[in-house]
C-alpha cells in the first residue's frame, strides 16, 4: 500500500497532499473574481440584443420579460450579461444554482425553472436572492418552500411562485392539470396567515416539443390552454396571474398569445454542453 496520491499528474505524500488541499481551500474561500474574454462578450451581447429586438418587434400591447436561461453555462457568461445590465437569470439544477449564487453578484434575481423535488425545496429557499420558482406543481412543495424560507431566510423577500401546468397531457412532463388540485394550491397561496414567505406570481408551461417546432404562425395549443387556465383562476380568485411560456423554438407564438415572460437559453448563450461537461468557472 503506497501512501502516495496523484495530484495534477504528480505523486504526493499524504502530508504534501494535505498541504495542497489546505492551500486550495483557502484560495476558494477568498472572493472569486469572475473573468471573461472580450470575444465572448461581443458575441453574447450581440445575441442578447438580437433577441431583445425580436421580442420588441413582436410585442403587442404589453411588456414581455426576457428571462436569460443560463443553465450549464459558465459564471463568466452570466457576468458578461450582468455587466451589460441584465439582472434576471433562470437555472434548472439546484446545486448549480447554489454555487452560482454564491460567487455571482447578490442583486441577481434568480429564477428556478427546473424540475422541483420536495427534498430540494429547503436548499432552494435558503438562497437569499432566489426570486422566483416557476415550477411549483404540488401543495406539498409550496408548503415546503414557505416553511423553509420562513425558517432560513425570514427577512428575505417572499419567493415568487408560478404554478406549473401540464398543458400537453404528456405523462413524462411535470405540472398540474387537475382543477381541484390547482384550485387547492391557489387557495393555499391566498391564505396570508400561513403562506407568508411565498407569493403567487403566475402560471408556467413548457410547450410540447412537436407543437413548438411546427408552423410558428398558427396558435400553439399549449399556450392557448395556459391562457384558459389563467382566465379561469383569475375569475374564481380575483387574481391577475402572469404567464411564463415560450422558449427559443416557440417564443414568437408565446408573445402573440399573450405571455408575460419568455425563457430563452440557446438563442442567447448557444448550444449547451452535456451536464457532466458543464463548468461553472
Ligand atoms: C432549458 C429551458 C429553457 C430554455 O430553453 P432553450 O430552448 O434553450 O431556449 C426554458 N424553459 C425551461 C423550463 C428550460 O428547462
Amino acid at each position: 500500500m503506497f501512501n502516495l496520491f496523484r495530484i495534477n499528474g504528480r505523486l504526493l505524500s499524504v502530508q504534501a497532499r494535505k498541504e495542497v488541499i489546505r492551500t486550495y481551500k483557502s484560495k476558494m474561500s477568498a472572493p472569486i473574481t469572475i473573468t471573461y474574454d472580450e470575444t465572448r462578450k461581443v458575441e453574447l451581447i450581440s445575441q442578447y440584443t438580437h433577441i431583445k429586438e425580436k421580442i420588441s418587434s413582436e410585442e403587442a400591447q404589453h411588456h414581455v420579460q426576457l428571462l436569460a436561461v443560463s443553465k450549464l453555462k459558465p459564471a463568466g457568461d452570466i457576468k458578461i450579461l450582468y455587466d451589460h445590465g441584465v439582472r434576471e437569470f433562470g437555472e434548472n439544477y439546484v446545486q448549480e444554482l447554489i454555487e452560482k449564487a454564491e460567487i455571482l453578484p447578490q442583486d441577481i434575481k434568480w429564477h428556478f425553472i427546473g424540475g422541483l423535488q420536495t427534498n430540494k425545496c429547503k436548499d432552494l429557499a435558503k438562497i437569499p436572492n432566489l426570486y422566483c420558482v416557476e415550477t411549483v406543481d404540488s401543495l406539498k412543495k409550496a408548503k415546503k418552500l414557505n416553511e423553509a424560507r420562513g425558517k432560513f431566510q425570514p427577512d428575505a423577500d417572499a419567493i415568487l411562485c408560478d404554478i406549473q401546468i401540464n398543458t400537453s397531457n404528456e405523462e413524462q412532463k411535470s405540472g398540474l392539470f387537475n382543477k381541484e388540485e390547482i384550485f387547492e394550491l391557489v387557495k393555499f397561496f391566498q391564505d396570508k396567515d400561513v403562506a407568508k414567505h411565498i407569493r403567487l406570481n403566475g402560471l408556467m408551461t413548457i410547450g410540447s416539443w412537436e407543437v413548438s417546432h411546427e408552423d410558428q404562425s398558427i396558435d400553439n395549443d399549449d399556450f392557448t390552454k395556459l391562457g384558459e387556465w389563467k382566465q379561469l383562476i383569475d375569475k374564481e380568485f380575483g387574481t391577475d396571474l402572469k404567464m411564463s411560456m415560450g422558449m427559443s423554438a416557440d417564443y414568437k407564438q408565446a408573445i402573440r398569445q399573450g405571455t408575460s415572460e419568455v425563457r430563452i437559453g440557446t438563442d442567447i448563450f448557444g448550444v449547451r454542453p452535456p451536464k457532466n461537461e458543464a463548468k461553472i468557472i
